[in-house]
């Protein structure tokens, strides 16, 4: 443990360097501890950083737990109604946050195309069309 608090001191210095040059030369750094307790430093404002931590200390800042859901394809289809959804569409979820369309039900599409050329329908509640001319 000894030679792991060494190098957890190192790496403070190390970045206090870092951020000392960078407050120097008037650019913005921010700093947080990520996994593992490492301390990450970069110059892009993180999408999940809020204006508190500004005044916060690095080591008291975490990123929030951002649950990677991987799914597999970019759009849901329901053989029941033949209707296509984006995965994030409450319509496809229950009250309690579980998946409406049954497992035999479910078809996963990887583009709106392959959806429509199977006669399926985009919902109009998450208009996954939409979605995919903003990409
Ligand atoms: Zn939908």
């Amino acid at each position: 443990m000894r030679s792991q608090s060494y190098l957890l001191t190192r790496v403070v210095l190390l970045f206090s360097i870092l951020l000392l040059a960078a407050t120097f030369a008037n650019a913005e750094v921010y700093m947080w501890i990520g996994p593992d307790n490492i301390f990450q430093l970069t110059n892009i404002k993180p999408d999940w950083w809020t204006e508190d931590m500004d005044q916060m200390a690095p080591s008291d800042i975490r990123p929030p737990d951002v649950e990677k859901v991987t799914y597999p394809g970019k759009y849901v289809g329901d053989k029941e109604n033949r209707k296509f959804h984006l995965p994030s569409c409450e319509q496809i979820y229950t009250s309690d946050g579980k998946m409406a369309i049954p497992d035999n039900k479910i078809i996963w599409f990887q583009s709106t195309d392959e959806a429509i050329s199977l006669g399926y329908i985009a919902c109009d509640h998450c208009k996954p069309l939409q979605s995919n001319e903003e990409d």
